[in-house]
């Protein structure tokens, strides 16, 4: 994988003019990786006309709305098997701040959610902590179950009794894990952060995270589609990946929703550095990394992808990544914080509503399943009713005026 990397890269330099593989996109014709590489890669003096083309693309599916999700994240449990070097997320147990959540306390912050409009309920947690640690098995034990994922399925249950549709984030997991939480559940999400194996090599950010190997990761994507769930996947940038790794990446995405169709949004996030974490000193992708990666993918994924960045992350580049061919801004909580950058407060949707305006924009809510799949063939019967009740409780307040 590495070398054909390399020579992908060394390839890109003998490419089409960027203007042509812009227009390419723009007729509607599917970018190779070269063409991908190419358009990440670009000279600075290409970016406008790189942005320029994925807005109109984003525009021509997606028109001027731009939507988020009103949620309440639940950090089922922080306790982690891996151990990548920009995490601050994962502890291990008796750490301070080590917490697996009690079925109280998921029913306690799921009604709080639900009293202050969330519909959403993030399940985001650390990956197979029952397979390192005793400490951690004992509280399954005494908890009545015997996995992470059944435990998982439990606070579904909760969440879903207090009225909010959870997207489950556990990491890798296996069919029967998807198949069983899939009633429960309007999408579930695992980021493929970045394709390239390199990352897991010594040294490499993902050294010590074997959940983190991108083949596996690609598995479960896959075996996501085959079962018809929305899923949610994406890119994580600075965290040792090259450009053409992102735009590897972003064309492997494209590839499973094209075998499967079950991609109903790629996140493209930033590495933010915190003192805490190995990573301290590790540069941040800047503003204009970002607009590359996110015009990118638009262009690769096309009109009708839902192409996310959390605004948290980069408050000061709202309308830069709306020029970039963003349509939507992920997960956003009046309750809890971003357990995973805990240091980025969520906006107000009030204020995010107006810079959204401003830039020529209406903001706007959804659900943790986008409208394009809340149907049949990608619906469990066990959740359809509540999920179209919700759905229409959300249009109707729209058409009324109200974000
Ligand atoms: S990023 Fe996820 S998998 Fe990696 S250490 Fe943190 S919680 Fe675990």
């Amino acid at each position: 994988m590495a070398s054909a990397q390399i020579s992908l890269a060394t390839d890109a330099r003998k490419r089409a003019p960027i203007r042509d593989i812009l227009d390419r996109a723009l007729a509607g014709v599917r970018l190779s990786d070269h063409e991908a590489i190419a358009l990440i890669e670009c000279p600075d003096q290409h970016l406008d006309a790189l942005m320029s083309a994925a807005a109109e693309l984003r525009d021509r599916g997606k028109g001027r709305d731009v939507t988020y999700s009103r949620k309440v994240f639940l950090p089922v449990t922080n306790l982690c098997r891996d151990r990548c070097t920009y995490c601050t997320f994962r502890k291990d147990p008796g750490d301070p701040g080590a917490w697996t959540m009690m079925p109280h306390e998921i029913a306690q912050w799921s009604r709080r959610g639900a009293e202050l409009g969330c519909k959403e309920a993030l399940m985001c947690l650390g990956d197979k902590p029952e397979v390192a640690f005793k400490e951690y098995r004992e509280t399954l034990r005494e908890l009545g179950v015997s996995t992470t994922i059944e435990y998982v399925a439990r606070a579904c249950e909760i969440a879903v009794a207090e009225g909010l549709l959870p997207h489950t984030n556990a990491g890798l997991m296996t069919v029967a894990e998807m198949r069983t939480l899939r009633p429960l559940n309007a999408s579930m999400g695992l980021m493929l952060e970045n394709i390239s194996p390199r990352l897991r090599a010594s040294g490499g950010v993902h050294q010590a995270a074997p959940d983190k190997d991108p083949a596996l990761r690609m598995k479960m994507i896959d075996e996501a589609g085959a079962l018809k769930i929305p899923f949610t996947t994406g890119i994580l940038l600075g965290i040792g990946e090259t450009e053409a790794e992102r735009a590897q990446s972003l064309t492997a995405i494209r590839d499973s929703h094209e075998r499967h169709g079950h991609i109903q949004e790629v996140i493209i996030q930033n590495f933010r550095a915190k003192p805490e974490i190995a990573m301290a000193d590790a540069p941040e992708p800047d503003a204009y990394d970002m607009a590359r990666a996110i015009a990118t993918a638009r262009l690769v994924l096309g009109p009708a992808m839902n192409v996310q960045a959390p605004p948290n992350l980069s408050p000061n580049q709202i309308e830069l990544f709306l020029n970039a061919g963003i349509n939507d801004w992920g997960g956003i909580s009046p309750l809890s914080k971003d357990y995973v950058n805990p240091e980025a407060p969520w906006p107000h949707t009030e204020i995010l509503g107006e810079r959204c305006a401003r830039a020529g924009f209406k903001l706007g809510e959804r659900l943790a399943i986008y409208p394009e799949y809340i149907n049949d063939d990608w619906l469990d019967p066990a959740i359809a009713d509540r999920v179209r009740a919700m759905h229409r409780a959300i249009r109707d307040r729209s058409v009324g005026g109200q974000t």
